[in-house]
C-alpha cells in the first residue's frame, strides 16, 4: 500500500524545499535501518513499559454501556500513559532514533502543548536538548503546559506569525530545520513529508497491537467498531493499523465539526476539505479556491489543524475507514458524560470520539463491541471547559 517514495495511493510524498531533501533522505535511511533492528525495538519496548507505563489497560466501560443501553463500550486507556496522552509513544520512538543518529539538538512543534510536553520529557530522560515551537495564541491558552515543558528543561519559543497556532509553529520548526540540518525534527503526528507519516504510525501502532491482544483475551473475539478522534491522525492510525486486514472490524475516525460543518468554522478536512499540499505532504486540506490554507476552529486545540495524515486520505477514498464529525457542543456533552458515568475526565479531543461512540451504541444490540481510543486525559482542558459551561473557577 505504501510505496518506496512514501505514498499511500495518491497521498503523501515529500513536497519540501530542495535543501531539506538530503536531511529527509538521512532520516529515511536511519529509520529503515532501525525498523529492522531488534535492539532498537527492545529498547522501545523496555522504556514503553518502565517509563511510559505500557501496556495501557483496555477497560470495559460498564457505566457508559449501561447508560447507552446497547453495544458494549471498551476504552483503550491512553489517558493513563506518562504525560497524559498517546503522544509519548511517538516522542519516545523518535527520541531513541535521534539518539541513534547521533543528534543532540531536538526541535518540536506543539499545539495544545501535549506533544511539546511528551518531547520535553523524553529529551530530559535521554539527555537531549529540546526546543519547542508554539504559537503565541496557544502559549496563552495553555500556559500550564508551557511551564511543564520549561520545568523539564525545554526551551519554548513563541511563534507570532499567521494565526499564531499549530500550523504556524510547524512552519517555524521547518524553517529552523532548513537552517540547522544537524538538528532532529521530532514531529508530533502522522503528517509532514515522508518518512514521518509511516514512522509515527509505526510508533503509535503499539496502541492497536495491545488492543487486539486485550480484546481477544477479554472477549475471545475482535470488536465490531473502533472509534478514534482525528486531528493529524496519529492516535487513530495507531489503533486502526493492526486491524486494517480484519475487514469485519469497522474503523471510524471522528473529526472536529467545531461550530458546525455548514458554518465553515471547523477542523474537518476529510469531511469538508479538498486535496492539496500542506507541510510537505499531499492530503485532504482545508483551503480556499486559490489554495490558501483556511482558518480552522475547534474547542479542542489538538484537533485544530487544517490538514490530516495522508494515510487517512487513502483510507477514506478506499473506504477501509469511515469518517464523521462531531461539534464543539457535542464533544462537551461527551466530555461530561464520561465523567458522570465512569469517573474519567477525558481530554476534549477524545471527547469527540466518546460522543460519537455513545450515539452509535444506543442503536446497536448488546452483542456488539465498540472500542474507543481514549487518547488523553482532561486536566489540560479544565479552564476551557469551565469557560464553555459558564462556570467561574
Ligand atoms: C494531540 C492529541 C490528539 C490529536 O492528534 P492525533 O495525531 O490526531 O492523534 C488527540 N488526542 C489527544 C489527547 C492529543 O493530545
Amino acid at each position: 500500500m505504501k510505496d518506496e517514495r512514501g505514498y499511500f495511493g495518491d497521498y503523501g510524498g515529500q513536497f519540501v524545499p530542495e535543501t531539506l531533501m538530503p536531511v529527509l533522505d538521512e532520516l529515511s535511511q536511519a529509520y529503515r535501518k532501525a525498523k529492522d533492528d531488534k535492539d532498537f525495538w527492545r529498547q522501545f519496548e523496555t522504556l514503553s513499559r518502565d517509563y511510559s507505563g505500557r501496556p495501557t489497560p483496555l477497560y470495559l466501560a460498564k457505566g457508559l454501556t449501561q447508560h447507552c443501553g446497547g453495544a458494549r463500550i471498551f476504552l483503550k486507556r491512553e489517558d493513563l500513559a506518562h504525560t497524559g496522552a498517546h503522544k509519548i509513544n511517538n516522542a519516545l520512538g523518535q527520541g531513541l532514533l535521534a539518539k541513534k543518529m547521533g543528534k543532540r539538538r531536538i526541535i518540536a512543534e506543539t499545539g495544545a502543548g501535549q506533544h511539546g510536553v511528551a518531547a520535553a520529557a523524553v529529551c530530559a530522560m535521554l539527555g537531549l536538548d529540546c526546543i519547542v515551537y508554539m504559537g503565541e495564541e496557544d502559549v496563552q491558552r495553555q500556559s500550564l503546559n508551557v511551564f511543564r515543558m520549561r520545568l523539564m528543561g525545554a526551551e519554548v519559543r513563541t511563534v507570532s506569525s499567521g494565526s499564531r497556532t499549530l500550523k504556524d509553529a510547524i512552519n517555524e520548526a521547518i524553517r529552523d530545520w532548513v537552517t540547522n540540518p544537524d538538528t532532529y525534527y521530532l514531529l508530533g503526528s502522522v503528517v509532514g513529508p515522508a518518512p514521518y507519516p509511516a514512522m509515527v504510525r509505526d510508533f503509535q501502532a503499539v496502541i492497536g497491537k495491545e488492543t487486539k491482544e486485550q480484546i481477544l483475551a477479554q472477549t475471545k473475539r475482535l470488536p465490531n467498531y473502533i472509534v478514534a478522534c482525528v486531528g493529524g491522525g496519529s492516535n487513530a492510525i495507531g489503533i486502526f493499523y493492526p486491524f486494517l486486514d480484519d475487514k469485519d472490524v469497522r474503523l471510524i475516525g471522528v473529526e472536529a465539526a467545531g461550530r458546525g460543518i455548514e458554518s465553515g468554522q471547523h477542523a474537518a478536512p476529510l469531511m469538508a476539505g479538498t486535496v492539496g499540499v500542506l507541510h510537505g505532504t499531499k492530503s485532504y486540506v482545508l483551503q480556499d479556491e486559490g489554495g490558501q490554507i483556511r482558518e480552522t476552529h475547534s474547542v479542542s486545540a489538538g484537533l485544530d489543524y487544517p490538514g490530516v495524515g495522508p494515510e487517512h486520505s487513502y483510507l477514506k477514498d478506499s473506504r477501509r475507514a469511515e469518517y464523521v464529525a462531531v461539534t464543539d457542543q457535542e464533544a462537551l456533552e461527551g466530555f461530561q458524560l464520561l465523567g458522570k458515568t465512569e469517573g474519567i475526565v477525558p481530554a476534549l479531543e477524545p471527547a469527540h470520539a466518546i460522543y460519537h461512540a455513545a450515539q452509535m451504541a444506543k442503536s446497536l444490540d448488546k452483542e456488539q463491541i465498540i472500542v474507543v481510543n481514549l487518547s488523553g486525559r482532561g486536566d489540560k482542558d479544565m479552564d476551557i471547559v469551565a469557560k464553555e459551561l459558564g462556570v467561574e473557577l
